[in-house]
């Protein structure tokens, strides 16, 4: 069984979590003593409302089409009825076959992925293997020498060891496809549809997407057959819980408010998104020289130097982490309190996929969009794209009036404004307004520890 490579990372496991569960115990899903026991290990009492829906579709091995993003508890989902079929089945994986294929778009989720099987399956005899580019594929060909239950890769590395012949498909029984949207985005589509004509054509399929736009529905219509459809909508869901808020600030002062944030200790755990690698070391600098532990995560970092920052940044022993949008789809951190967007997405979609690292398994979270005068438009395409005004916080120490008003000026802006940084897109409220889930910041906000990321010395939400 091959250990991943950071074999040393926590597991999978959300104790604390308050994930959005059902009435229903794992108990009632008919799920075999061997799984139940290790969710107990995992402190899993309850399922999730896509695991409640999931599970019992997957156990009667019929194909499953799920609309559902992580933080959902998605990969449970899967996992464990997954598990439960291998371990009912009395099929055995021949030397360089795996029965259960999984594909994810990036070897973080896919180490994610398989971390799941390995803590569900610890009770259960199962062999797992994780394959990814980036780095050697010796130890990763060794793995699957003997065969696996379940292989977990991202397309490209699975490819490239199938021309190689050190690993073979048509023993695949069930086959996942995990986040297609992004696997479309980044350009797997080719390989999957080479994969796709390896399998068997008789096999229990998966697929999951956090959007559905046309082009992925069609793949979703090749692949499976009578599928049964399970919506969860975090997006919605979870943007109830993620206060948004939009800062407009001249490019140049953008590290002035970064900056000024991260004075707020509230500001616990954040990941700062870029859209550029340069971007991301540009963050990375000023951070550093305000001695504000960070580490980066994108492209050009080696696969171990990705883990290690990953590993700092779960353990606690780095606040920040930078990332740009493709290196951090997947990344199953919990307890994010911020996200910021030091440049704004210029795909709507990622900023759903961004501001969704926060709030995750049921939290509540704070997503602040730093806007230049320069990306004004994407600030419209988000909020056509979501149905909403982001609400803009003015009183901050780097407002820029010029981005607002080019802002307020340009056609089909919706307007919501905060007035000294309290939620809802409410011009009026001020903070301290009886009956708000939390105010802003300082200004009398009740439990100490601000969220707000601001600072209370102000005595108001970032009046500076
Ligand atoms: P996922 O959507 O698969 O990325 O899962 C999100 C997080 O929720 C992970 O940290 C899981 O370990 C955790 N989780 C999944 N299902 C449950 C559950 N039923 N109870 C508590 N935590 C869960």
């Amino acid at each position: 069984m091959q250990k991943p490579q950071d074999s040393k990372a926590p597991v999978a496991t959300a104790p604390s979590a308050t994930v959005a569960t059902s009435t229903k115990l794992f108990s009632d899903l008919n799920l075999i003593e061997p799984l139940q026991r290790a969710l107990r290990d995992l402190n899993y009492e309850r399922p999730t409302p896509i695991q409640e829906q999931s599970i019992p579709i997957l156990l009667a091995k019929k194909d499953l089409l799920g609309c559902a993003q992580t933080g959902t508890g998605k990969t449970a989902a899967f996992a464990l009825p997954l598990l439960q079929n291998l371990a009912k089945s009395k099929e055995a994986a021949g030397r360089r076959q795996a029965l259960v294929l999984v594909l994810a778009p990036t070897r973080e989720l896919a180490l994610q992925i398989h971390q799941s099987f390995e803590d569900y399956g610890r009770y259960l005899e199962i062999k797992t293997a994780v394959i990814f580019g980036g780095v050697g594929q010796g130890p990763q060909v060794k793995a699957l020498f003997n065969g696996v239950d379940v292989l977990v890769a991202t397309p490209g590395r699975l490819f490239d060891l199938l021309q190689q012949k050190h690993v073979y498909l048509d023993k695949v029984q069930t086959f996942v496809l995990d986040e297609a949207d992004r696997m479309m985005d980044m350009g797997f589509i080719t390989d999957i549809q080479k994969i796709l004509k390896i399998l068997p054509k008789e096999r229990h399929n998966l697929f999951f997407s956090a959007t559905m736009p046309p082009d992925i529905a069609k793949l979703a219509n090749n692949i499976l057959v009578n599928p049964q459809r399970v919506e969860i909508t975090p997006a919605a869901t979870t943007a109830e819980k993620i206060e948004q808020w939009l800062m407009y600030v001249d490019k140049a002062a953008k590290k002035d408010l970064l900056r000024h944030l991260l004075e707020d200790k509230a500001l616990k755990r954040v990941i700062v998104f870029t859209r550029t690698k340069h971007g991301a070391n540009k963050v990375a600098e000023v951070l550093l020289k305000n001695k504000i532990t960070s580490a980066a995560i994108h492209g050009n970092k080696s696969q171990g130097a990705r883990v290690r920052a990953l590993e700092d940044f779960r353990s606690g022993h780095c606040r920040v982490l930078i990332a740009t949008d493709i290196a951090a789809r997947g990344i199953d951190v919990d307890d994010i309190t911020h996200v910021i967007n030091f440049e704004i997405p210029n795909v709507a979609e990622n900023y759903v996929h961004r501001i969704g690292r926060t709030a995750r398994a049921g939290r509540e979270g704070i997503a602040i969009s730093f806007c230049d005068a320069e990306e004004k438009s994407f600030i419209r395409d988000i909020e056509k794209a979501t149905g909403k005004a982001i609400p803009v916080v003015t009183q901050q120490p780097y407002h820029s009036k010029a981005v607002e008003l080019a802002q307020l000026m340009s056609p089909g802006k919706a307007k919501a404004k905060i007035e000294g940084g309290n939620r809802g897109g409410n011009r009026n409220r001020r903070g301290g307004g009886g009956g708000q889930r939390r105010s802003g910041s300082g200004g009398g906000g009740g439990n100490g520890g601000s969220r707000s990321g601001f600072r209370g010395n102000s005595g108001s939400p970032n009046r500076a």
